[in-house]
């Protein structure tokens, strides 16, 4: 065993320094500093090096975490990278994004024995940022021509991941998108203070580089159909992701400031480019000097009360109709919520909306916690407490995310779907109920996470790839 390991009884656990929740509220800019290299090699060498490592295990990309641990605890950080980059296509981000408190850290057995988890997100961004730096994030270098097209329908992580690794394998690929920048939600959806916007576009210079032709501003369903894909390549790939969002049956809700969270976090990551956004600029979309109310305990809630604070809100609230344990939302975000002055009224739920055409209060009801339900979750109740009136200029409604209905918007009938309107896709080849169609993202999991979209893209790529190898060429349509 390495003498640079095993040092968690000796090392405390420590993160990157945060900002300061004054400072940081006044900008898009990640919250957390970046190790140097002295603490990087330090905090890695706290891992026991497990043989069986559980923080591997829960990992969705099953990275060799231990291993590049111990080359960045030596020193090799090259090595540590060329490691981490193996298995995951963008290993910066999932290192900045991921909810490792559920996943790789959640599980690391030093978190069990008391002595705080080794710090694997934040090396691992560590790792792959000083890749970066160093220029050792190499082109990607194109395989032998395949002579084989593949069509892939959205530009998130899972479509990115397998646009990568098939244009590495050797075919062309095209990728199709409705927004006018690639990255779905790592671009519009995730704001700048968790996610840095150049951090995801020079992954996207380097796919462009690479070859693979993107075709922004291009909705399938209103600029093609799914068929004339189909017949352009020689495979396609659907990776829409969820958009669907749920709606709120509380009378009122139709009223003027009463918006969906989606808008609005596209309409302030927009602004952070630099775009003109008339919803913005005209202030329906932001909540500058505004009294906020957030409706929902996910990490999109955490993320609308998190980007009022930092448009400058008068006040930012946000309802839970559960409590605090039962939350789906990462508790590290509530925690930095909290910091950033957000108040939580959990166990409550939105009752009506008053002020006409214009929202002005919201009546609030108290709520209870009954039953388990399927998944476990006790379900919330109405609760015969008073309610409260509060006033409010800004409502956010974020309840979740449902599946598009893709065979309608697709035009293709024959496309499947599950009870929950994600796409229907055979466990063994991860293909749909047509031939040559597969699908990864969110669009077969369900609203999830962008590691296990990397994880999707991964798996798909490999499928795609032993289908087209398998199927005898047909004469098809220039793309
Ligand atoms: P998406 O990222 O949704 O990309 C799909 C792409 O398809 C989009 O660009 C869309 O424009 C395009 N598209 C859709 N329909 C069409 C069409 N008809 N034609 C052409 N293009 C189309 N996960 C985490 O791990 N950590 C987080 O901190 C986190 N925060 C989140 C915050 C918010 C606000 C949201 C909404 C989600 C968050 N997630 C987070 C979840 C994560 O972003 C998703 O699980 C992940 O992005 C799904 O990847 P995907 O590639 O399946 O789809
Ligand atoms: Fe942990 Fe996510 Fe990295 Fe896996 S990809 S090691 S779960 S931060
Ligand atoms: Fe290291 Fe923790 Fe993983 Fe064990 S579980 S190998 S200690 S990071």
């Amino acid at each position: 065993m390495a003498s640079d390991m095993l040092k968690f009884v000796d090392v405390a656990q420590a993160y990157p320094a945060k900002r300061e929740a004054e400072q940081r509220a006044d900008d898009f800019r990640e919250i957390a500093d970046r190790y140097g290299v002295p603490a990087a090699e330090e905090q890695a060498g706290r891992c026991a090096q497990c043989g069986v490592p559980y923080c591997t295990v829960h990992c969705p990309l099953h990275n060799h975490i231990p291993d590049w641990l111990r080359l960045t605890a030596e020193g090799r950080l090259r090595e540590a990278y060329e490691l981490s980059n193996a298995t995951s296509t963008m290993p910066e981000i999932c290192g900045r994004i991921c909810p490792q408190d559920r996943l790789c850290e959640g599980n690391c057995v030093i978190e069990f024995s008391g002595h705080g988890a080794v710090t694997i997100g934040s090396v691992e961004k560590f790792i792959t940022d000083a890749a970066w730096d160093n220029g050792w994030v190499e082109p990607i270098v194109p395989g032998p021509s395949r002579g084989q097209s593949v069509g892939i329908i959205g530009a998130g992580p899972a479509g990115l991941t397998a646009a990568e690794l098939l244009r590495v394998a050797g075919y062309d690929v095209h990728i199709y998108d409705r927004h006018d920048r690639a990255g779905g939600l790592l671009t519009y959806g995730i704001p700048g203070f968790k996610l840095e916007k150049p951090v995801v576009m020079r992954r996207i210079d380097r796919l462009k580089a690479g070859g693979i032709l993107f075709h922004q501003g291009f909705e399938v369903g209103r600029d093609a159909s799914l068929d004339q894909l189909r017949d352009r390549h020689d495979a396609v790939l659907i990776a829409t992701g969820v958009y669907r969002a749920r709606g709120l049956a509380a009378p009122g809700a139709e009223a003027s400031g009463v918006v969906e969270a989606l808008d609005y976090l596209t309409a302030s990551n927009r602004k952070g480019f630099g775009d003109a956004v008339p919803d913005f600029d005209s202030g329906a979309l932001d909540a500058a000097g505004k009294r906020v109310i957030v409706v929902g305990g996910g990490d999109t809630a955490m993320d609308c009360v998190r980007t009022a604070v930092r448009q400058g809100a008068a006040s930012v609230a946000c309802l839970y109709r559960r409590d605090r344990a039962n939350m789906p939302g990462s508790q590290r975000e509530v925690g930095h919520a909290e910091e950033e002055g957000v108040e939580f009224v959990w166990l409550s739920a939105p009752r009506s909306f008053g002020g006409g055409e214009r929202v002005e209060t919201v009546e609030i009801g108290r709520m209870r916690l009954g039953a388990p339900d399927a998944s476990g979750r006790r379900t919330p109740e109405p609760d015969d407490a008073p309610p409260e009136v509060r006033g409010a200029d800004l409502v956010i409604k974020a309840l979740g995310f449902d599946a598009d209905d893709l065979p309608l918007l697709f035009g293709v009938p024959d496309l499947r779907v599950t009870r929950w309107g994600t796409l229907r896709v055979d466990n063994a080849t991860l293909m749909t109920s047509l031939d040559g169609v597969f699908a990864a993202g969110d669009i077969v999991r369900g609203a999830s996470l962008v590691v296990w979209a990397v994880r999707g893209g991964r798996d798909v790529a490999a499928n795609i790839d032993k289908y087209l190898r398998a199927k005898v060429k047909p004469e098809r349509k220039a793309a």
